[in-house]
């Protein structure tokens, strides 16, 4: 049988938990749709003088605990489907650490990489026009995902900036500092992620510097984390992005191979290393895995052979649900992206706070701030696993789904 669709995955997971917690049955319906998706297309005139129409999709999961919360992901297999499971996944997320979010997300089918920087900023700019009356600092902020990055948000900030008259920071975040972003955002998925992984380190008596580790996908999250780990005294063994991997059992440096990378393009020749592919990678002898590129990689084809025992998912929606029964009967740790990776929403949050105050903080105090959030989040979920006896997905689940159950509870239905 074909492997579930994200949209289909993050049904499943939230079924699961809906039949454990014994959800109202109004709540559960209600939260197995979204609140709103919304389809636009986009005009770009390319170089060569042409315009083409590029399809784009917003979608707004929750609205209950606070404004819609979400990335905006350039790439050439973004689909509603998919664009709605990352919605729902917001959702989950931005509950899990409490922060007062809903869950939203958006994309545009595109391939950047074929793209010039004046026709990306064409995109982008008009993706934003259309959706100038959705998007706003108390009704959904985007923020950068695959293929998005601070230049992209700081278009989004500076075309919804003209439309409303005035410079609004709020409506954004992982912008540039110098408008408004937030110190230490950049970093903040990763360096949540990897807080998360400490934590359960201590949990199981290990130590950082005993570890080994294989990072999935090498852009704004994988790199960090293959950073942050490697400074910290643990073995980066094996990296890869789009373009395949490389693997050194004796460690590699992860800033040597950053920037190898950006002058070759990939890690293909890097020195000293083997070559291997993704679905190797996944499957190399190590302690840790951080899967931080896409969805669906971890699957029950593949999760009888993966020998890491922590993994910590940097990407959503690395993991199909079958692939997490497997590992859990496997005794495998494995911290979900709705926990490991809200490092960047948590920070996101940090930006937007600091933007509607226009009161700017320095780094140790955001890195304090997500450091306790990140603490309190892990030790909620593994407290719920400990007790009821299940992996930290469902546990994670159902710190979420309860927290988004009251507040749809006290709200009620209107009309
Ligand atoms: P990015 O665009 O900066 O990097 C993506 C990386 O994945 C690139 O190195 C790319 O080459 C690699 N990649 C793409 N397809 C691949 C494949 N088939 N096999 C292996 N590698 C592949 O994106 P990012 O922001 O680092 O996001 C990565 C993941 O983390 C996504 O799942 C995203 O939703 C999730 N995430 C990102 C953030 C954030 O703050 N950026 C926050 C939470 C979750």
């Amino acid at each position: 049988m074909a492997n579930p669709s994200p949209l289909e995955n993050a049904l499943e997971q939230f079924d699961l938990v809906a039949k454990k917690i014994d959800l109202d049955a109004s709540i559960y319906n209600r939260l197995r749709k979204p609140e709103k998706c919304y389809i636009v297309y986009v005009p770009v005139r390319r170089d060569n003088g042409v315009v083409e129409v590029f399809e784009g999709f917003r979608v707004h999961h929750s609205t209950s605990r606070g404004p819609a919360k979400g990335g905006i992901r350039y790439h050439p297999d973004v689909s509603l489907e998919e664009v709605t499971a990352l919605s729902m996944w917001m959702t989950w997320k931005c509950a899990v650490v409490n922060i007062p979010f809903g869950g939203a997300k958006g994309g545009v089918v595109c391939n950047p990489k074929s793209m010039s920087r004046c026709e990306i900023q064409g995109l982008t700019r008009r993706y934003t026009s259309e959706l100038i009356n959705v998007f706003g600092p108390h009704t959904d902020i985007p923020a950068p995902d695959v293929n998005t990055n601070p230049q992209i948000m700081a278009w989004i900030m500076d075309t919804y900036s003209i439309a409303v008259g005035y410079a609004e920071p709020g409506v954004v975040t992982g912008k540039p500092i110098d408008i408004g972003g937030s110190l230490g955002r950049n970093e903040a998925t990763s360096r949540g992620c990897i807080f998360t992984i400490y934590n359960l380190l201590k949990r199981l008596n290990r130590n950082v510097e005993d570890q080994t580790v294989v990072v999935q996908g090498y852009g704004n999250v994988g790199y960090n984390a293959a950073q942050i780990i490697h400074d910290d005294g643990a073995k980066v063994i094996a990296v890869s992005d789009s373009r395949g991997g490389v693997y050194n059992p004796n460690g590699l440096d992860p800033r040597e191979l950053l920037n190898y990378k950006q002058e070759h393009g990939s890690f293909k020749g890097f020195p000293g290393a083997d070559e291997v592919t993704n679905e190797e990678l996944l499957e190399l002898d190590c302690n840790i895995l951080i899967p931080a590129a896409l969805e669906n990689v971890i699957t029950k084809d593949n999760a009888d052979r993966i020998k890491a025992d922590i993994i910590a998912e940097g990407a959503n929606g690395p993991t199909t649900t079958e692939a997490d029964e497997i590992l859990f009967e496997r005794g495998i740790y494995h911290i979900p992206d709705i926990l490991a990776n809200a490092g960047g929403v948590t920070v996101s949050y940090y930006e937007w706070v600091q933007g509607l105050e226009r009161d700017f903080w320095c780094e140790d105090e955001v890195n304090r701030k997500l450091k306790n959030i990140m603490d309190r989040a892990f030790d909620c979920v593994w407290d719920i696993s400990q007790r009821e006896k299940v992996h930290m997905r469902m546990a994670a689940y159902i710190l979420a789904v309860s927290r988004v159950a009251r507040a749809k509870l006290w709200r009620g239905l209107y009309p």
